[in-house]
């Protein structure tokens, strides 16, 4: 039986990366005799021109009858418009919600040739190899009233955010299992010496600690997380937190990786259906120039087969000729070195291709 791939390129770089990565899978299913069917959907700004919506019924309906979900990142200043109704995102807000996504994976290692990417010093970045758990499906994303109204003093505006039991339960049950198979360690982050939701955020994910007694556990603040992520991110393993936290975070550790081009994401729930992004944006400003950097749309695809349909050599094999690739010098403009080779998205995704056999 094929497995069944719903594929959102979105917008401005969006097509560029997944058009890389769709070609690497094509190749990669001919090499290990696998049986992958795309179909390909709108979602983000190119849905609401098209559509007048960022994601149809019939869009998601493509998403909610696939085995996995490919997306290349949407919005974009063409539709920033702050007063209006219909948004870019709402299409990436609404695939998590109706898929059940609650889990973001972002894992984060330090590629060995990418030492000199990072504006970190090289020493800090040795060893470095954690992995971020962003609760997805909760928090300030969803949270109501968030609204902009008038009241006795002019304007106003309020946003909410709401979790429950059980959403963070799951969340850190993720991320406890997670830990098992690495290094046995979760630091769970929050605000809980200010808001109420960090409060009952520690409170459940000490209770859900106590039934991993062989994985160390700690809770940090989130303001002293920030510092520690770049001060020492060698200290940490799994890395917890709630949605706008993990968010943030996680756009800050891509500069230990050296560049927001690298990363890959995986968002999971209760099946084994994920959606699998770069953690990046659209890029407006490099997009249709041919400068993006597709690796990380690649690495989100050797995720994919991974975590999605079990076919961990498939897996290997992409990430080997990510690091091949980096290892003879090929570099996209976000990590340029000085006497590196330079290459563009394209021909950075026939590199690895090439790499690939
Ligand atoms: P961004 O991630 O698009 O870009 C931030 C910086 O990183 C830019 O300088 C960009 O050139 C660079 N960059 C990002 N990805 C790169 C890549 N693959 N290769 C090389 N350089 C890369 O973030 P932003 O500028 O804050 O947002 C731009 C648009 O993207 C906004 O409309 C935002 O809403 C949207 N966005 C979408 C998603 C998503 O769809 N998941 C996530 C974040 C931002």
């Amino acid at each position: 039986m094929a497995h069944k791939i719903a594929v959102f390129a979105g917008d401005g770089i969006g097509p560029e990366v997944i058009g890389e990565a769709l070609e690497t899978l094509t190749l990669v299913e001919k090499r290990f005799g696998l049986n992958l069917a795309c179909e390909q959907a709108l979602a983000g700004g190119c849905s609401i021109d098209a559509h007048g919506v960022a994601l149809t019924d019939s869009a998601l309906r493509v998403a909610t009858e696939s085995d996995a979900v490919l997306l290349g990142a949407v919005g974009g200043p063409k539709w920033d418009d702050p007063q209006s109704a219909v948004r870019p995102e709402q299409a990436i807000l609404g695939l998590r919600k109706e898929l059940g996504l609650y889990a973001n994976l972002r894992p984060l290692q330090v590629n060995r040739h990418l030492v000199h990417a990072s504006t970190l010093k090289p020493e800090v970045l040795d060893g470095v190899d954690l992995i971020v758990v962003r609760e997805l499906t909760g928090g300030v994303y969803y949270g109501r009233p968030s609204e902009r109204r008038t009241g006795p003093d002019g304007r106003e505006a309020v946003d909410t955010i709401f979790y429950t039991e059980g959403e963070v339960e799951r969340v850190m049950r993720t991320s406890f299992e997670l830990a098992r198979k690495r290094r046995k360690k979760v630091t769970s982050v929050d605000k809980a010496n200010i808001m109420a939701t960090s409060r009952m955020w520690r409170e459940v994910a000490n209770e859900v600690a106590k039934d991993y007694p062989d994985v160390e556990y700690e809770d940090v603040l989130v303001d002293a997380m920030s510092m520690h992520l770049i001060r020492r991110p060698r200290d940490f393993d799994v890395i917890a937190a709630e949605n706008m936290f993990g968010d943030i975070l996680t756009d800050e550790a891509s500069m230990i990786a050296g560049s927001m081009g690298l990363l890959p994401s995986a968002s999971l729930g209760e099946g084994s259906r994920g959606l699998y992004e770069p953690i990046h944006g659209t890029a407006p400003d490099i997009a249709g120039q041919d400068k993006a950097n597709p690796l990380a749309a690649l690495l989100s695809t050797a995720l994919m087969l991974r975590l999605s349909f079990q076919h961990e050599d498939a897996a290997q094999a992409i990430e080997a000729a990510v690091d091949a690739a980096l290892s003879e010098g090929y570099r996209t403009p976000d990590i340029a070195q000085p006497e590196c080779r330079l290459v563009g998205c394209k021909e950075m995704g026939r590199l690895v291709r090439e790499r690939l056999g």
